[in-house]
């Protein structure tokens, strides 16, 4: 009789996993625009417009605590023979942001360049112009955030190894916020924010491939800021 019980009760957890999953992969595919991974279509489909709608889209989805169910597996097999990623993201390295979960994408959607400060250099620019120009990504975002170490250490001008030539390029943003404290965290989210606009300045004047493709409006160029204490993304105004 117990044996019975249990082996009843087997039979009932093994439909609840399978009815779980099933649910999972039907919320992932089903019911939504978008389709589960992108595509060549979805991605030439796409404008610049309409990429930063949907990281909008996504950001609000993560604070309101509504993110999509995704079966990742199923995902990793569905880009394995290539990606059509929607649009490239430069943010800082620091732990709590991870952009995928702060936008609520999946694999495949979008391109991540994370480097401490989320600065600019010819390394970063090569890496967008593949991702525009070769992949055919249609939206540049240069995301700064709250609270940075990054842009502390440039205010407190840090010298460390390899860290001092990283933390110069943050300078200019510093200089142009005048001057103030790294204890003063409103002035460290100012320099941020200075620090994201002097990036976009960096990407349109030293990337002729991506300044003729911004000038053709075939790709878009954002700035925006993470708040480590919110969730939220603020995208800037141009
Ligand atoms: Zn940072």
């Amino acid at each position: 009789m117990r044996q019975t019980t249990f082996a009843i009760g087997l039979v009932f957890l093994a439909f609840a996993v399978s009815a779980s999953t099933l649910a999972q992969t039907s919320a992932d595919t089903a019911g939504k625009k978008a389709p589960a991974v992108q595509t060549s279509e979805s991605q030439a489909a796409l404008t610049p417009a309409a990429a930063l709608e949907k990281l909008k889209q996504g950001n609000a989805r993560f604070v309101e605590k509504n993110m999509r169910s995704r079966d990742w597996l199923a995902k990793v097999s569905a880009t394995s023979a290539g990606q059509y990623p929607f649009a490239v993201i430069l943010a800082c390295m620091d732990s709590r942001a991870p952009i995928e979960i702060i936008f609520d994408q999946g694999i495949g959607d979008m391109f991540g360049i994370r480097i401490a400060g989320n600065i600019v250099n010819e390394d970063v620019l090569g890496s967008m112009e593949y991702a525009t120009k070769v992949v055919g990504s249609k939206l540049i975002v240069v995301l700064g955030h709250t609270s940075c170490g990054a842009v502390k250490g440039s205010i407190d001008d840090a010298k460390l190894g390899n860290l001092t030539e990283l933390l110069a390029k943050i300078r200019p943003a510093v200089t142009a916020s005048g001057p103030g404290s790294a204890k003063d965290e409103a002035y460290v989210n100012k320099v941020a924010q200075a620090n994201v606009a002097q990036a976009m300045k960096d990407i349109r004047e030293k990337s002729p491939t991506i300044k003729a493709q911004l000038n053709a409006g075939t790709v878009g160029l954002v700035g925006a800021i993470y708040d480590v204490s919110t969730g939220k993304v603020t995208f800037l105004p141009d």
